[in-house]
């Protein structure tokens, strides 16, 4: 499914991420940046150990406590298509009454500035947040499309956000979600 925001194409799609042949790939990171399990694992594993070791220098030099949540980093794609992995952290799902959904908004807003800031046109997100840190699809799926949409809607210089969804059931909550919200 594909939707035209402004200039951009917003394009849903069920699959790996670490296949993705856009210019970046977005990993839904721990704080920690070391890699864990979920899609950070998968990319990790996939693009070699560049990546992490990237990924000790921003923390030694940028983040000595860990990447706090909704901020985003850039290394390089390592041994993947991509040419560059966007690492943001996601909120953990507390109830939704602790700013989760800001929290949300922002790992995706500072993932777009950081692309539109390095000069990338197209880039590939994974469902932040709704595996291990449990947040509902149903509800992160709102946040994630209502907000690229928003973002896209004034920034003209990206081409494509697609979103990768895992599961054929995700793809589905958030072809769902995206016909709510382009109506
Ligand atoms: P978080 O800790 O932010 O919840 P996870 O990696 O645990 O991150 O899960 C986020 C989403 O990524 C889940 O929907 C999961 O099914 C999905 N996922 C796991 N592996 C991949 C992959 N290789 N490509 C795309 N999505 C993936």
């Amino acid at each position: 499914m594909e939707f035209r925001v402004g200039k951009a194409v917003l394009r849903l799609v069920q699959g790996d991420i670490t296949e993705q042949e856009t210019e970046a790939i977005v990993n839904a990171a721990n704080p920690s940046l070391m890699g864990g399990g979920g899609v950070d694992g998968a990319i990790h594993r996939k693009g070699g150990p560049t990546i992490r070791e990237e990924c000790a220098r921003i923390r030694e030099r940028d983040w000595p406590d860990g990447l706090p949540v909704g901020e985003a980093v850039i290394t390089s794609g390592g041994r993947l298509k991509a040419r560059y992995v966007i690492h943001t952290v996601g909120p953990i799902w507390r109830g939704g009454n602790k700013r989760e959904p800001q929290m949300l908004a922002r790992a995706y807003r500072s993932s777009l500035q950081l692309a539109v800031s390095r000069g990338i046109r197209t880039i590939s997100f994974p469902s932040i947040s709704t595996g291990a840190y449990g947040y509902p699809v149903e509800k992160a799926s709102r946040v994630a499309l209502k907000t690229v949409k928003e973002f896209l809607e004034k920034e003209d210089r990206l081409e494509e956000v697609r979103f990768v969804l895992f599961t054929e059931g995700d793809l589905r909550v958030y072809e769902e979600a995206a016909r709510e919200l382009f109506g």
